[in-house]
């Protein structure tokens, strides 16, 4: 029997795209840890879809039952306006969760949940730690750690999110990748005793500004989900906690219907999720020994509804060719042949999907709520359908490669180049 070394990869993030990775490259007989910054994985998070392509990715790995078994309940989502009356309503079962028949609607923290219960056992996770340098040679990467230590890797791999450490200390700074969006979007748990309904979402507009208010899962509490214009994103980069809740009161201080109570909620909240709106695009994901999966390299903007599939199908494709090539060129050529097409027009989506979302000018959003007025008849004359039409296009661009054989230990160092 081979008693080989298996190859060492180290991955940055403990999200979606990272766990994701981690579970393949395990089943391929790699040698996997993962650094996270955070003292934990990160849950919280509104609701999330995992749809077309993606569902099978997650069929491949055998969790979709688990992810459904906690899937967010088919809810109506009520549209308001400033004064907390209702100018649309809408089943989410009918027009935005199930695009195609299998797609989940799932609080991101379920999904966090799984990936991480999945892998714990099988690869080295450490948290309260990052990767301080990067020093990459034929032999391997060479990394320290913010804790002091330090090792060499076959491979290293960003999946650190939209403001990726790995991707500044390898490819450059941020502003060379991103593309702003003009938005800022918090999204929290409203602990408190707050309650949003069961069964229901609110969406309040009003134009450049969204809120919504809605529990996602059964018997948790109410998630808030905040976005709002703001053309400078540099005022957002240093901003503490009771910045970011500042800021957020700031945008909403002229707000009705129940914006001041959830603004409130906010400052008592552990879970915020703030950032600015953005996508990221790259020419090139890999360079050296170094990758890129996720938001690190094609963050499409939540408005996309696609980022959380992405990061599902990115780190498959990324461990399906690691484990069918011996060289780590050849492989990241392989990965961003089998995907780059797929992520270019899950992008694209976010850039019409801010039309439903948040709606710009008062034009647009009176003319959004004329469009889910006509989708809703249209529904309970039997049609309905549309408002899914591009994403499920786009969720469906991309023909999957086959799983690689689980041939431990074919993959092993002794054959890396
Ligand atoms: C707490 C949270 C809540 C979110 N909520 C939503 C939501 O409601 N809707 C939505 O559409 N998207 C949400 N997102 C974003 C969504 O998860 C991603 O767009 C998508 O799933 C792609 O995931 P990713 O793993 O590539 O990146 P991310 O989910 O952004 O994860 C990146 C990970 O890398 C870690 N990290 C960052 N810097 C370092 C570092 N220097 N060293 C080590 N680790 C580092 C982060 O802590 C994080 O765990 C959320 C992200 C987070 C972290």
């Amino acid at each position: 029997m081979n008693q080989a070394t298996p190859r060492t990869v180290l991955i940055s993030g403990a999200s979606i795209a990272g766990p994701a990775l981690a579970f393949w490259l395990h089943r391929y007989g790699f040698d996997v840890t993962v650094v996270e910054r955070a003292s934990a994985v990160r849950g919280g998070g509104y609701n999330i879809d995992i749809r077309g392509a993606a569902v099978d990715v997650v069929k491949r790995m055998g969790v979709y039952d688990e992810l459904e078994a906690v899937r967010t309940p088919p809810q109506t989502i009520k549209f308001v306006d400033s004064a907390g009356d209702e100018v649309a309503s809408i089943n989410t079962v009918d027009y935005v969760s199930q695009v195609n028949p299998d797609d989940l609607e799932i609080a991101r923290g379920e999904v966090t949940k799984v990936l991480y219960a999945h892998t714990k056992d099988d690869v080295t996770y450490a948290f309260n730690d990052s990767i301080d340098t990067l020093d990459m040679h034929d032999g391997g990467v060479d990394v320290t750690f913010t804790n002091g230590e330090a090792r060499t890797y076959d491979i290293v791999v960003g999946a650190d999110g939209i403001h990726s450490n790995t991707r500044r200390l390898v490819f450059g700074e941020e502003s060379r990748f991103s593309r702003y969006l003009g938005y800022t979007v918090a999204i929290f748990t409203v602990d408190g005793g707050l309650s949003s309904g069961a069964q229901q979402s609110t969406m309040y507009n009003v134009p450049g500004l969204t809120a919504a208010f809605g529990q996602v899962t059964p018997d948790g509490p109410a998630q808030a989900f905040f976005a709002f214009k703001q053309d400078d994103p540099d005022a957002l980069r240093e901003a503490d906690f009771e910045g970011q809740c500042d800021l957020v009161a700031r945008a909403y201080r002229n707000e009705g219907w129940r914006i001041p109570e959830i603004v409130a909620a906010m400052r008592s909240t552990d879970d915020l999720y703030f950032d600015s709106v953005g996508q990221i695009r790259m020419e090139e994901w890999s360079k050296g020994r170094v990758v890129l999966v996720g938001d690190s390299c094609f963050a499409p903007a939540f408005l996309s509804g696609q980022g959380t599939s992405m990061a599902l199908i990115g780190a498959y494709c990324l461990a399906t060719a690691l484990a069918n090539n011996t060289d780590h060129t050849a492989a990241f050529a392989e990965y961003d042949r089998s995907c780059r097409d797929f992520m270019v027009k899950s992008q694209d989506l976010a850039l019409s999907g801010s039309l439903t979302v948040l709606p710009a000018t008062q034009e647009a959003l009176l003319q959004r709520n004329e469009v889910l007025r006509t989708l809703a008849s249209r529904k309970e004359a039997g049609g309905g359908g549309e408002l899914g039409a591009a994403t499920r296009e786009a969720s469906n661009a991309i023909i999957l490669p086959e799983a690689a054989e689980a041939a431990w230990p074919r993959r092993a160092a002794s054959t890396w180049r």
